[in-house]
């Protein structure tokens, strides 16, 4: 038997063999969310474009209070300012630029304006709730570099450049195939209790969208060889990777992994990781391709872990390790494994931190431990955990956006 491959080093060969597969191509902000960045985008603007009041209040020369000083002028959000006059105040609103001569606003709170003379009751000093000019973002400077996967916070900044359209990498196109003869599709009746339903198609289709990918349905393919290898011909001739879900063991029954050896090239591994050692990856033509194992806790550990790095770099994404966060372990592994155990866990607070609480079940088979799960605990190889203990922690919610 082959030793069992740590993750580390399962996932360098697998980004060790991406090249960013997908074309650049201009989409509208609006529909460029969890798209890639296909360039740096340069700001050829300042922004905010001017020095701004950050208060409803008095724009004055700080040197000029507490007053009492003639108001002015009038400057709403958006109006365009006249120079101060000497040893006067303007009555301004937040977001308006400051008229220039001022150097401070004074909030409305500490003012009084009476009969058109306004006395300020604060100490104030040259700057005060003025927003800089560039203070965001200057002109010439990075504001999102290419590989960048595109968030709402990250469309808001584009637009405050004045962006409309972004060159982002086209999505890909991900193909899934769920093998095994004992699946039926929910909608349809079970004939007879040794069938199942297939959840694996449902789980990946949700976690290929929220990648911002094409969810490609290669629907269920018959444990043959004949059907294998025509459903895994037809799912690489239409996408950019081709997924399965079961089938990657070395049963008799299991024929994905000689199909693709024939029409391609695999490896085959046995992850050292629990749940989802059997793990397969390779080519079939030209088209990369992950087989996942079949049990379906097992299916979303290792897509989140393996396919899913894997699927962001081939998007030309520059960043796909997700943050690992601290947490006390709310339970005890007193027995050291062999494998890197995925612990399906809530996290709550506690004190000053988090407390993991695992989920009573941790069958592979078991998704109900996914789903009324929201982090994953990592045990690694040959340790044990006692209560208390400081345990690295996966938030799912990262994972499956
Ligand atoms: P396999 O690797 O094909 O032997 O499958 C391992 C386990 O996962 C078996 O219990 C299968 O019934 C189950 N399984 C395989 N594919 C699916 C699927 N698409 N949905 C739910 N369970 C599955
Ligand atoms: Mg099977």
């Amino acid at each position: 038997m082959s030793a069992l491959l740590p993750l580390a080093e399962a996932l360098e060969r697998v980004l060790g063999a991406v090249t960013a597969v997908a074309g650049v191509e201009t989409r509208s902000l609006i529909a460029a969310r969890g798209c890639v960045l296909g360039e740096d985008i340069i700001s050829a603007v300042d922004v905010p474009p001017s020095d701004n009041s950050a208060m409803d209040g008095y724009a004055l020369r700080a040197a000029d209070a507490p007053g009492p000083l003639a108001v002015s002028q009038r400057v709403p959000a958006g109006a365009v300012p006249a120079a101060l006059a000497a040893g006067t105040a303007a009555r301004i609103f937040t977001g308006a630029a400051v008229p220039p001569g001022a150097d401070a606003v004074v909030m409305q709170e500490d003012c009084a304006e009476v009969d058109g003379r306004v006395t300020i009751a604060a100490t104030v000093a040259s700057g005060d709730n003025i927003r800089r000019r560039g203070q965001d973002i200057a002109r010439g400077e990075m504001a999102l570099s290419r590989g960048r996967r595109l968030r709402p916070q990250d469309m808001g900044l584009l637009a405050s450049l004045g962006l409309a359209s972004v060159p982002v990498f086209r999505p890909l196109r991900v193909a899934v195939l769920c093998t095994g003869d004992e699946l039926v599709e929910p909608g349809d009746a079970l004939a007879h209790e040794s069938q199942i339903y297939n959840s694996n198609r449902y789980t990946l289709a949700g976690l290929i969208t929220a990648l911002g990918c094409e969810f490609v349905d290669g629907g269920i393919v018959r444990d043959t060889p004949e059907d294998t290898a025509q459903a895994l011909s037809a799912a690489a001739a239409q996408a950019d990777c081709v997924i399965t879900s079961g089938g990657v063991s070395v049963g008799e029954e299991d024929h994905v992994k000689a199909q693709v050896e024939r029409l391609g090239q695999l490896d085959l591994w046995k992850l050292a990781i629990k749940p989802g050692k059997p793990l397969a990856f390779g080519r079939i033509g030209d088209t990369p391709f992950i087989g996942l194992p079949g049990n379906p806790s097992s299916v979303f550990v290792t897509f989140c872990l393996v396919a899913r790095p894997f699927l962001l770099r081939l998007q030309g994404c520059a960043d796909t390790a997700p943050p690992r966060l601290l947490a006390r372990a709310g339970f005890a592994v007193p027995r050291p494994g062999s494998r890197q155990d995925y612990l399906r866990v809530t996290l709550r607070r506690e004190g000053d931190g988090l407390v993991a609480e695992r989920f009573p079940n941790q069958s592979s088979g078991v998704l109900s431990s996914v789903s009324h799960s929201n982090a994953l605990a990592v045990v690694p190889p040959g340790s044990v955990v006692a209560e208390g203990d400081r345990v690295e922690v996966l938030l799912l919610d990262l994972l499956t956006a």
